[in-house]
């Protein structure tokens, strides 16, 4: 008997992989079922539904990675520009 790889269903608000247990909590979007690995995850999603299912286009993911990226770069500041150079004590 071959294991088929099934879909591990993934908490969308954390990101969480979750088990499709009868417990967990679940929601129904737009036809879609959604698990949540607790009952907060799954009330953020209620709150705001599509900020988790179409935020998620390539452009959000692009800009996630930058942001990631930004934060091992720079250690989570801002990168410096032209404000840190240049300026003589006057005080
Ligand atoms: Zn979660």
């Amino acid at each position: 008997m071959k294991t088929l790889t099934r879909q591990v269903p993934k908490d969308p608000v954390c990101g969480m992989r979750v088990s499709a247990a009868e417990d967990a909590p679940t929601l129904v979007y737009e036809g879609s079922s959604f698990w949540f690995c607790s009952k907060d995850c799954r009330e953020a999603f209620r709150k705001s539904p599509s900020r988790f299912t179409k935020g998620k286009s390539w452009i959000v993911r692009l800009l996630e990675r930058i942001a990631d990226v930004n934060e091992k770069e720079f250690g989570g500041k801002p990168p410096r520009c032209c404000g840190g150079h240049g300026n003589k004590r006057t005080s």
